[in-house]
């Protein structure tokens, strides 16, 4: 029997087209779709038998056809300040983390888009893990989906909501793997859907600059930059997609950044990296290279990982530097570190997975099913998070 299709991630009109080709009446599918919509993004049922208000015919229907399966949990860790780290996994070797960091006034949960990723930007983990694949819609919304279901989070059974805000800064260039980022998106900021507002969601790279434009036209959410060096010759050492996009033409898509105003700010993600770009020399042209840009900067005390090239800067070098940035304006510009001690922090992921040539990919999927053991998470082997 062919293997059922996912439900998760499919926009309204896919929706009904996969309906109608499960044989319901076209003229039922719109209003099926709004229905198994509520109840997968309102209710976050992960079993057509709870659809209780929906026929019993229709419920067997669906199950015959289709699942509402989400990434399955391969390990979740939780550090010492409350962040939560998921390793999941959607099939042999596809494996990918997704990190929920508490604070008082919200929860945002930091998503990958991709496994591995294509660039190398030195301080970071996942940049030494080759891209394996794109993520799909469905396993970019089944990150949020699985979060909601281990927080109790569903708005039909908790009331406030854990998950607030939604980061594009896990493991993945986003802007690498637009269309799929932009139909999850979609989907989560749909007030049908997940519902999160534009404004709570925020998408960063590396510095894709062709794409940031159209990112801002059709996704519309907030942007934060991988910034890290105000000089071409070291942001083209620590974040190499420099070389093809320099930072004058960073700069620029930035400044025509649709939808960026005072209200709606641009981030600009600093990483602290001793005797590296933390001089207060850089300071001062980092505040002189964002003028004129509706900016944010977060300075990101460097998160550590095994064989890392860099080490963090002094804690007084950070402050002699957040005072500078401070005097010009930008409020509270250090980010404090948050779940370090279980790798996920900033900087801090990576998945064990491999790309493999499709023939040992196969033969795998028919011999074992897992690629991870949890003695390999535990011992801090993987980690996690980039921009
Ligand atoms: S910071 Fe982002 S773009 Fe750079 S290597 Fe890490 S995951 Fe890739």
């Amino acid at each position: 029997m062919a293997e059922k299709r996912s439900l998760i991630g499919l926009d309204a009109a896919a929706m009904a087209a996969a309906l109608i080709a499960a044989g319901l009446p076209e003229k039922s599918a719109k209003m099926r779709v709004r229905q198994l919509w509520n109840w997968i993004y309102v209710h976050g049922a992960r079993d057509f038998a709870v659809m209780t208000n929906l026929a019993k015919d229709f419920r067997t229907q669906m199950a015959e056809h289709f699942t509402l399966a989400r990434p399955e949990i391969v390990t979740e860790q939780i550090s010492s300040d409350g962040t939560r780290k998921w390793l999941l996994r959607t099939g042999p070797g596809i494996e990918f983390e997704t990190v929920y960091i508490p604070e008082a006034e919200r929860g945002t949960l930091c998503v990958s888009s991709q496994v591995g990723c294509t660039l190398t930007c030195r301080f970071c983990h996942t940049g030494t893990q080759k891209l394996v694949r794109n993520l799909t819609p469905a396993e970019i919304v089944g990150q949020l989906l699985v979060a909601r279901d281990a927080l109790n989070d569903w708005p039909s059974t908790a009331p406030g909501r854990k998950v607030t805000n939604v980061v594009m800064m896990g493991m993945g260039e986003p802007l690498y793997n637009f269309d799929n980022v932009k139909a999850a998106l979609k989907i989560v900021t749909d007030g049908d859907g997940l519902a999160l507002s534009k404004r709570r969601v925020t998408l960063s790279t590396a510095g894709v600059v062709p794409m940031i434009e159209k990112a801002g036209k059709e996704i519309g959410s907030g942007l934060a930059i991988s910034l890290h060096a105000v000089r071409d010759e070291l942001r083209d050492e620590i974040v190499p997609i420099n070389k093809k996009y320099p930072l004058k033409e960073l700069l620029d898509a930035c400044r025509a950044y649709p939808g960026a105003s005072n209200s709606r700010r641009i981030t600009f993600e600093y990483v602290m990296l001793m005797g590296v770009n933390d001089s207060l020399a850089d300071a001062r042209a980092l505040v002189k290279l964002l003028a004129g840009i509706p900016a944010k900067i977060n300075l990101i005390p460097f998160n550590p990982w095994p064989g890392a090239p860099y080490e963090c800067s002094e804690w007084s070098q950070i402050e002699k530097f957040a005072e500078i940035v401070n005097k010009a304006g930008y409020a509270s510009p250090v980010r404090t570190p948050r779940g370090r001690d279980i790798m996920a922090a900033c900087g801090q992921l990576k998945s064990q997975s491999v790309k493999e040539r499709a023939s040992t990919r196969l033969a795998a999927e028919k011999l074992a099913p897992t690629s991870t053991s949890m003695n390999e998470v535990q011992s801090g082997q993987l980690a996690r998070m980039p921009h």
